[in-house]
């Protein structure tokens, strides 16, 4: 996919009145194919300035080195008038955090197994196609249909090539996902994505986030510090191996950390047939992830205006290879 100058209306037509959802960068509505009548989505990235079109390159540009049936599939793409516009494949199951808390059954510790092996091999090949993601969260983690357990992870408007001998630092995100080298401004590389692994596997098993504290500046603190532990009542009936696998993966040291080949490898993540058969631990996740979204949806505007201040301060003092908002 090449971004080419075309008429917005010239293939797809887009549904402003459906809007899935909106971010940082833009809004996402439902489209469709003309020719075909194929179901898409439509990312409307405002683009007002060369900045902001690069950003947008970036994330076509990453998009287009990849084609796994966990990662979302970028279908064609487009310059409108100050905007670019990502033509995406449609995944209608929505957020996999909103599915599980609108589920009528409680979520089992096997379908936790099973949505984090879809998460890390949807992130080994894009480690394997050498693309950073930096920017892994529940929101970032889509159900392809509504009854199904097959997700897609989504927004690549953060990630990066990784090259060895670059030095890149990044400077984004939302607090209880950045990983302690992120908070201290320190190189990033493929174990970032994998901490993110981490917090995301620690919430499924318990709908708690393992460093959140009372404010912002708090949680980053958590962060700093590896300040985290199994909470008692919510880690109950959870798997010693499930325990394993997210202590494996929250690790100050880069070097310490599975990678996403070593967590398929993992026993958490292993004979999942054979634990089907007596391994259905019901987690308490549910109630706690309804509390995670409720906070999210006031916190989402607010966290963008604090790391666009932030990103202003760090890029003026020039020091840092800063990408993102
Ligand atoms: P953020 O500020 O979280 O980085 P963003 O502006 O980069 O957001 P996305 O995360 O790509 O935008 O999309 C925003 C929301 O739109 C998603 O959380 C999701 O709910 C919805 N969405 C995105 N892509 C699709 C898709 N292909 N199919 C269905 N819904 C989608």
């Amino acid at each position: 996919v090449s971004l080419r100058p075309s008429q917005p209306a010239e293939s797809f037509t887009i549904n402003t009145q459906s809007l899935l959802g909106g971010g940082r960068f833009g809004r996402v509505h439902m489209c469709s194919e003309k020719t075909s009548g194929l179901k898409l989505a439509a990312k409307i990235i405002t683009a007002r300035n060369a900045k902001e079109k690069e950003t947008a390159l970036n994330e076509i540009q990453v998009m287009n080195q990849l084609s796994h049936p966990n990662v979302i599939q970028l279908y064609d793409a487009y310059e409108a008038r100050n905007e670019v516009v990502l033509i995406l494949e449609y995944v209608e199951g929505g957020e996999l955090f909103e599915r599980i808390v609108d589920e009528s059954s409680p979520l089992t510790e096997l379908d936790a197994m099973i949505y984090v092996k879809q998460i890390c091999q949807g992130i080994q090949y894009m480690h394997q196609m050498y693309v950073l993601h930096l920017d892994l969260k529940p929101e970032n983690i889509l159900c392809l249909s509504c009854t199904g357990h097959q997700v897609k992870i989504i927004d690549f408007g953060l990630a990066r090539r990784y090259k060895p001998r670059e030095k890149l630092r990044v400077s984004f995100g939302t607090p209880e996902f950045l990983a302690p080298e992120i908070v201290n401004f320190d190189f990033v590389s493929f174990p970032t994505d994998m901490w993110t692994v981490g917090v995301v596997t620690y919430m499924l098993l318990s709908g708690l986030s393992p460093f959140l504290g009372d404010d912002d500046s708090q949680t980053l603190n958590n962060v700093l510090m590896i300040n985290w532990y199994f909470d008692e009542d919510a880690f109950e009936h959870v798997s010693a191996e499930a325990k394993d696998f997210v202590s494996n993966l929250l690790i100050r040291e880069r070097s310490g950390r599975l990678s996403a080949t070593q967590c398929l490898k993992h026993p958490w993540l292993n004979n999942i047939t054979e634990k089907a058969k007596h391994n259905n631990v019901v987690l308490k996740s549910q109630v706690q992830l309804k509390k995670y979204i409720s906070r999210r949806l006031w916190k989402k505007n607010y966290i963008a205006i604090a790391a666009a201040n932030r990103f202003k301060k760090i890029s003026s003092s020039g020091s840092l290879t800063t990408l993102g908002i």
